[in-house]
């Protein structure tokens, strides 16, 4: 494939397992993504345009190009990048869509960046303007390179959803590429950000323009953290992966977003130059993050005060910090090295992070936000004045906006761009990896068209139909193709494949239909959708003796307003000799309220002393799909419950 392929998609590696399949080539025709995209589309966007408005972000570009910006300028270190995600996001939302008056939003956004960007191509408008501190003063925390990553990406979507358009978008951000290799290339300044994303940026912007020069760039930034460049800062240089090279680090840790970032980076740069060495570092750490660092909502990062990974197995449900972009960060990485690698193991946690971390982000309406996403809430939450921001791990429920607004913008992003993630090819056929109506079709090499419609309920009904839309290139010509479905790893038992009308039994993994398939033919996956409960390994402490409920990829919590009557949820136990069962749509589990003691003193020697007595018994409690809590008004909420047993 060519670097300068025209796919339209986020990710467009030169080589690996699996080729991403881009917006012209998956459409999302319903069910639980396309309205999620289509409230993205018509709440969050505008919603997200007015709110950079009224905060100033947008007007600092316009400051920086004629006004006083030193003394006016409003927002934090890293507003532009909050104007570029939102470009990306429009970008990807146009490709998708081709709406005109997005298209001309679009454009007069990028005509104030470009007002804004000095004559050697440098663009931010926190540094380096009379009254600012100097360019590259604050690497550790200045964010000037995260900010132009986001540039770039913006850039990337443009480029890929309308090529040749004449915003000039491609070229500020050429502009500013070019501006950041001659400053940190080789005999240029030998430092790095303290906040990791530029990276990906610098290899999808080779891959797009076909420059080389911003393929080294990334490598030398990834090669260069690790080493102490930045200095030591009050969470240590862990924080910003800087205290142990990529290729010898076994596991994320630090910010949990600059550290997805980083490897997603890696990953990246390893495929790009061949560097196997590298490829296995990240795949390692990926690994071991998701064996012992992650929340069985996908989330990750259980430290607020540096919104950074806990030390194996700290994964304290009332103390997640699950921030929204560190889950966008972990599907990057994970879509890199499915891509590169065609493990499906890497979509499951795609599948699980979007739908249970991703998803609970925006409310119903797509106009508030949780930048947290705690899976236990002991106390009413107070709702934010939806006419000002938040801070941002104080919101305890959805906020409008935030005086660090990263994950409003990332989750738009990502939903306008959702359809990129869905499907991919390689030189077998076709390959499916998350399910939800729609179709995909996918021009081979030799020009013939391979495309399949998928009908399904998912993920409220296990039955998933792929037919296939496409005839062989001749009326009898045996032309066999592949179909790979991903069999997710939470269908270890029941899962069946139904070809031709025969059925079979099929496990966690991927499975694959290799026939001379004729349009109209059909394969029926079938997957196990009875609720059931999850009990956490035995080193994570802080759920021993729970159970969590999931249902197909969806993790249910029990929320208080929907027991009548109970206020605090952590009164009532799940009685586990019943399996969670379905009940008018809706899953339910038996419970008893207990009622313990309070003593003055919260210990005591005797051992059974304490033992809550049951006092009333609710027969069929209904959960809430976890990314739906709290849009309902103040609750109280836990996904891990306590058990009679
Ligand atoms: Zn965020």
């Amino acid at each position: 494939m060519s670097r300068t392929a025209s796919t339209a998609a986020p990710v467009l590696p030169i080589r690996g397992r699996l080729r991403p399949l881009g917006l012209g080539d998956v459409r999302i025709t319903g069910g639980f993504w396309a309205e999620r995209q289509s409230v993205n589309a018509e709440a969050t966007l505008a919603h997200v345009e007015y709110w950079l408005e009224r905060a100033g972000w947008t007007r600092n570009f316009d400051l920086a190009a004629s006004g006083d910006i030193a003394r006016e300028r409003r927002g934090r270190e890293f507003s532009d990048s909050e104007v570029y995600k939102l470009l990306e996001a429009m970008a990807w939302e146009i490709g998708r869509t081709g709406d005109e008056g997005l298209e001309s939003r679009f454009r007069s956004i990028v005509e104030r960046v470009a007002a804004a960007q000095e004559p050697d191509g440098y663009l931010n408008t926190k540094f380096g303007r009379p009254g600012q501190a100097p360019r590259w003063s604050d690497l550790e925390w200045g964010h000037e390179l995260y900010c132009v990553g986001h540039l770039l990406q913006a850039a990337v979507a443009r480029a890929r959803t309308r090529p040749g358009a004449d915003d000039g978008l491609v070229e500020v951000a050429r502009r500013a590429a070019d501006n950041v290799c001659e400053t940190f290339g080789p005999g240029g300044i030998d430092g790095l950000c303290g906040h990791a994303g530029i990276e990906t940026a610098l290899v999808e912007f080779a891959r797009v323009t076909d420059d080389d020069r911003y393929l080294a760039q990334a490598a030398l930034f990834v090669d260069r953290r690790g080493h102490g460049r930045l200095s030591d800062v009050e969470f240590g240089r862990e924080y910003f992966q800087d205290e142990l090279p990529v290729r010898h680090a076994t596991v994320l840790r630090g910010h949990a977003v600059r550290a997805n970032y980083l490897a997603a980076g890696a990953a990246d740069v390893a495929v790009e130059l061949k560097d196997a060495s590298l490829l296995d570092a990240v795949r390692n750490q990926w690994q071991n993050a998701v064996a012992r660092r992650t929340y069985v909502t996908g989330g990750q990062g259980s430290r607020h005060q540096d919104e950074a990974f806990g030390e194996d197995w700290v994964l304290p449900p009332d103390r997640a910090y699950s921030e929204t972009c560190a889950g966008i960060g972990s599907v990057m990485l994970a879509w890199r090295l499915l891509l590169a690698d065609g493990d499906p193991r890497y979509a499951d946690l795609i599948e699980r992070t979007l739908f249970n971390v991703v998803s609970t982000s925006p409310s119903a309406d797509g106009r508030s936000f949780f930048y947290t996403n705690t899976l236990h809430r002991r106390e009413l939450g107070t709702l934010p004045d939806a006419d000002r921001p938040s801070l941002r791990a104080a919101a305890s429920l959805r906020a409008p906006w935030f005086e660090v607004s990263c994950c409003p913008t990332n989750v738009a992003r990502t939903l306008a761009s959702l359809t990129a993630y869905v499907a991919t090819s390689d030189d077998e056929g076709l390959q499916l990896h998350q399910y939800m109506p729609g179709a995909v079709v996918h021009r081979r090499a030799d020009g013939r068209d391979l495309g399949v419609s998928v009908a399904t309920n998912y993920p409220y009904d296990g039955e998933i139909r792929v037919r296939i839309d496409t005839d062989g290139p001749g009326s009898d010509a045996d032309d066999p193709w592949s179909l790979s479905l991903r069999v997710p790893g939470w269908a270890a038992e029941g899962a069946t494949l139904t070809v031709a009308g025969q059925t079979r039994p099929v496990g966690p993994g991927v499975v694959t239909e290799r026939r001379a398939w004729r349009r109209g033919d059909e394969v029926v996956l079938c997957l196990p959708m009875a609720p059931r409960f999850t009990y956490p390994h035995t080193r994570i402490d802080a759920a021993r003796g729970c159970v969590a409920v999931e249902r197909g990829p969806l993790v249910f919590a029990l929320e208080s307003v929907d027991v009548p009557g109970v206020e605090t949820v952590d009164e009532l136990r799940v009685d586990t000799s019943q399996a969670p069962r379905l009940v008018d749509g809706r899953v339910t589990v038996r419970c008893e309220r207990v009622r313990a003691d309070e003593p003055d003193w919260p210990y005591r020697t005797d051992p059974d002393g304490s033992a809550p007595v049951a006092d009333e018994q609710f027969d069929e409690v209904p959960l809430v799909e976890y990314h739906a809590w709290a849009n309902r008004g103040p609750s109280t909420m836990r996904v891990w419950l306590p058990t009679t047993a």
